[in-house]
Parts: C-alpha cells; structure tokens; sequence
C-alpha cells in the first residue's frame, strides 16, 4: 500500500519520507525515528507504518535504498491511504497495468508527473497535508472518491522535492521508462529523459536536473563547507562546485549532504564519491581553466554516494 505521508513520533508532526530523511540527518546524536499512519483514526489505535531507509545515507541508481513508507499494522477499513490506494488500483486496473504509474504504485512509489521547483520554504508534507485536509472533511462518498481521484492526478503526483523527483527517475531508468512525460510548474511539458541531462551533455540554456560524478576536493571552516571537482569536464574545462558553511547551516537539507559528505571522506578502503543533481539552467560561471557551478540554495541539490563495483567478487 503506498503512503505518502505518516506521523512521525519523535518529531511529533506529519511528514513525508525525504522530511524525515532530513530530520533524521538534522539530529545532533543519530537514533530512529518511529513512525504512526497519517490518518487520525489509525493513530488514535497506534496503527504503525515503517519508514524504510529514513536512517540511511542514499546511494545512487539503488532503488531497493530509495526511502519510502511501509504498511506495518492492519490499517483501519477508513484509513485515508487504503481509500486512496482502493481509488488508484480501480483506476489502474481500469487502465493499462504496465503503464509506469502502476508498476511504481505496486512498489509502494509513485510516478511523478508534475515538479514544482523547490525552494527551502516550501515543503512537500505541508502541500500534500492541506489536501489531506480536505479529503478527510468530505462526507459525501461521491465526492471524496472525486477528491482523491484529484488527490492522485494532482497533488499525489507532484513533487515540489527535487530527491523525490530524482528517485523517480532512477525507478524509472531501472525500468527503461524515462520516456514518461513530466510537466515542470510554469516551464511546460518535458520528458524525464530529456529534463535530466549529464553534466557533458549539458546546455546552459535550458532548464534541466544536470547530475555528474564529483570527488570531494577541499574542506572549509572547521569541515562544514566543502568544494568538489566534477569526474567530467564541459567544453574541455573542468567543473566544481563550492558549498558555503552557511549554505550548509541555513539549508533544511544541510545536516543530510554534509552526513554524505563525511561518509564520502571517511570510507577509505571502497573509494566511493559523490553523484550531484542540481537544477540549472548551468549555473555555470566560466573562468581561464575551469567553471564554477554556482548554487544558491540547498533545496535545489541533490548528492549520492556512489560505491564503485568492484571487478573481483569479494565472496
Ligand atoms: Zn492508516
């Protein structure tokens, strides 16, 4: 059953899995969160939800790592997500059953079709909960099934989190669907294959999620800001990218990309480095030998660990 949203105990408020992925890395001493469904009945009765791989640092094009919310408990009979999930598979057994959107919603994800660009104001949980709201005070069947068909066309399949829209693309590179349409709020229709574009392959005009292999380079300020060089050049010249020790405090996502970091740094023996997707245009200041990506805000970076496979088995 896919869960957008669950009522997180320790942080007492109602999130979604990437809020709780940064609350999680925001803690001074790391311990797990636990986590109760969204829905006021089923907490009432202490109905659990697992948030899967919330205490993790995310590894790139691993799906099976990607963070998502669990059914734990049997959930009560008007628990907002099994309506939810009772209207979708209706519509996806009304539909085709290997459309991309229904081979995630099996999986517990979901396919985004819209991607609002983030800023570090906004959050996913606040946007997705107002419609909640809504859902739960509607009465009348009739119209609560109209809601939600709403809810997943709209609101259960927009992401203003550009990790969620990141995951949705691996899922669907795993499945060689990148072809699905994908509207960007206030740009216009694109697909995922064409709005993700590797670093060399880049154009600085155009809007897209630029993502390349980077190693870190140099730490700063007592380790908290840091530089990276980029594995692949653009037009020859090499690429990096610089974060602020201030970017990183006053950034919500800061406490889980400098947990990334340091993890990056600190294995030693696997060699791994960082994957970064950022949203440009480029962003990219030219100099004499190399370009600058100049990032304004954490809410549009994404970094992974990359673990380099090893050519040897090691069993
Ligand atoms: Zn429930």
């Amino acid at each position: 059953m896919r869960i957008d949203l669950a009522f997180c105990i320790e942080l007492e408020k109602t999130v979604d899995i990437y809020k709780a992925c940064q609350e999680f890395s925001a803690q001074t001493k790391y311990s797990k969160f636990h986590f109760l469904c969204s829905d006021p009945v089923c907490r009432e009765t202490g109905t659990r939800v697992s948030g899967v791989n919330h205490q993790y640092l995310p590894e790139d094009d691993d799906v099976l790592k990607s963070p998502h919310y669990r059914m734990w408990d049997i959930h009560s009979a008007e628990c907002e997500w099994v309506c939810i999930n009772e209207v979708a598979n209706d519509a996806l057994h009304e539909n085709d059953s290997e459309s991309a959107g229904s081979i995630l919603n099996k999986k517990n994800r979901k396919l985004i079709t819209k991607f609002i660009l983030p800023d570090d104001a906004e959050s996913n949980s606040d946007f997705i909960s107002n419609e909640l709201t809504s859902i739960r005070k509607e009465k009348n069947p009739e119209n609560k099934v109209k809601k939600i068909k709403d809810y997943l066309r709209v609101t259960g399949s927009t992401a203003t989190c550009l990790e969620s829209l990141v995951s949705c693309f691996e899922e669907l590179k795993a499945i060689d669907r990148l072809d699905e349409n994908l509207t960007i709020s206030g740009y216009g229709e694109t697909t995922f294959k064409t709005f993700f574009k590797q670093l060399k392959f880049a154009h600085t005009s155009q809007l897209s999620v630029i993502h390349g292999g980077a190693r870190i380079y140099k730490r700063y300020s007592n380790g908290v800001g840091f530089s990276l060089n980029f594995l692949d050049k653009y037009n020859k010249k090499h690429v990096s990218m610089y974060v602020s020790s201030d970017m990183l405090k006053n950034s919500k996502n800061g406490g889980r990309i400098l947990r990334i970091v340091d993890e990056v740094q600190n294995t030693t023996d696997s060699n791994p480095y960082l994957k970064v997707y950022w949203i440009g245009g480029m962003h990219l200041e030219e100099g004499d030998s190399h370009y600058k990506v100049n990032i304004n805000t954490l809410a549009h970076v994404v970094m992974k660990i990359v673990y380099p496979k090893t050519t040897q088995s090691n069993s």
